[in-house]
């Protein structure tokens, strides 16, 4: 190798300088510059790879569901609703493209695409189902907040700019994007109210349901380009294979299935039952949810016939929660011992406590949203001495513990613990 080449980047030609250090290999040099793109260039291979290959042969129902299982905990009736639609969702797409591949295009029966409601309370794994969903068939996912989206020509984020992050999430490729997947939370809110159903026109729900109508049924939109193209030119992007799920508590939509369920009770005669006041119905009722109740609990017909798969879920119970706390691969009490493993300690939590830590949790009225909370605050006073205790080798919390009855035990290693006093007193000696 010449000095002359020694001295420059073999791929950009830039100099080496103070500032511009050089990596040599056997046969060139490269600049840190060109190092980072090529990196760039890589990992884009990488994430290309992920999203396109699963599609080309999407999992069978009994697969997903295995996959979901990994990480949601119950719910097993909507796990397998799921699966069946993401299943027969994605072997459409399949077809279709392998169709339009061998030139049969339009010769076969056009299948229409089922998108899905989830109805469940708060915290019982709706957003979590769809984003594993969305990871298993390795598809660009986004999740949408109904509560702040608006008709187009009122300030707020309007529709379209769901269709811009889910581009962005598919890294520019507009024919990943229209493979895609789009969470919708909260849609119960955009339910016509009591008050707005006599007379007051309501903007903000019922507006933003007949935005999204045509969007979910399968609509080409252009895309602005941000900046690009000042003509307005930009991407078109057409909706038609766009699988969404739509997610919403409907609190109150239980006492409509629930009225439509029990047969009519008059009152009137004396040897008439009247229905228990007091009894309230469960979420299980959830399951019974036809589209007549939804309508009722203030969406439009429209809307509702754009999401013909319809999925409950139950309020998770105290077993649930702690197996939430403790089986799936990212659960709370693994996350947490492997913060404390940071600092050289092992957390544990005995059985009792953990069925304490649920019952907070449930509670709080937030499903399992709440457990983490729970957990922050348990931890918190030990998080913050741990790092200025060397000797702590292992943390016991107990029933306890968790009640406020007592403390977290730390468990010092003896050996450890008397090298540090030996050291101390050590030290004291000498001053
Ligand atoms: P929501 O139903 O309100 O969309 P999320 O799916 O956002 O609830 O759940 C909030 C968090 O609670 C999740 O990130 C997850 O950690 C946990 N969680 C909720 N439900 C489950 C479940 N069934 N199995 C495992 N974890 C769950």
């Amino acid at each position: 190798m010449t000095e002359e080449q020694q001295s420059k980047c073999s791929f950009c030609g830039n100099l080496q300088s103070s500032e511009t250090p050089l990596i040599v290999g056997l046969e060139g040099q490269i600049c840190e510059t060109c190092v980072r793109l090529a990196n760039q260039v890589v990992a884009s291979w990488g994430r290309k790879r992920e999203i396109t290959k699963p599609l080309k042969k999407p999992p069978i129902p009994i697969e997903i569901k295995a996959h979901l299982d990994k990480y949601v905990i119950g719910q097993e009736k909507a796990k397998e609703t799921l699966s069946v639609a993401v299943y027969n969702h994605y072997k459409r797409l399949a077809a279709e493209s392998e169709a339009e591949a061998i030139g049969m295009d339009g010769e076969s029966v056009e299948i229409d695409k089922s998108n899905i409601l989830l109805l469940g309370p708060s915290g019982t794994g709706k957003t979590l189902l769809a984003s594993t969903l969305a990871r298993i068939v390795g598809v660009p996912f986004v999740i949408a907040d109904a509560t702040t989206l608006t008709q187009a020509g009122y300030v707020g984020e309007d529709v379209e700019s769901i269709l811009h992050r889910l581009l962005d999430a598919a890294e520019g490729s507009i024919g990943l994007a229209e493979w895609g997947i789009v969470y919708i939370d909260e849609i119960d809110k955009l339910a016509r109210s009591a008050e707005s159903a006599h007379g007051v026109r309501d903007v903000s729900g019922e507006g933003v349901q007949q935005a999204l109508l045509k969007l979910v049924e399968g609509t080409s939109v252009r895309l602005k380009d941000k900046g690009r193209h000042k003509d307005g030119e930009g991407n078109v992007l057409d909706t038609r294979n766009i699988l969404f799920i739509a997610g919403g508590a409907f609190s109150g939509l239980e006492k409509v299935v629930d009225k439509r369920l029990q047969p009519e009770m008059t009152g009137i005669g004396f040897h008439t039952q009247l229905p228990d006041q007091q009894e309230t119905p469960g979420d299980d009722v959830f399951h019974e949810t036809h589209p007549d109740d939804l309508k009722h609990f203030g969406l439009i017909p429209e809307f509702i016939g754009r999401f013909p798969v319809i999925a409950a879920l139950e309020q998770l119970d105290i077993e649930a929660l702690v197996k939430i706390l403790t089986e799936p691969s990212n659960a709370l009490v693994r996350q947490y011992s492997q913060l404390f493993k940071y600092d050289n300690v092992e957390l544990e939590f005995t059985p009792e406590a953990l069925l304490a830590i649920a019952e907070q949790a449930l509670s709080r009225g937030t499903g399992a949203r709440a457990l983490r909370g729970v957990l922050e605050l348990l931890l918190q006073k030990t998080m913050f001495d741990l790092p200025s205790n060397d000797h702590v080798v292992r943390c016991v919390v107990d029933e306890a513990a968790v009640l406020g009855e007592g403390q977290i035990k730390q468990i010092t290693d003896d050996a450890k613990e008397q090298d540090i006093e030996r050291q101390n007193s050590e030290q004291q000696l000498q001053a």
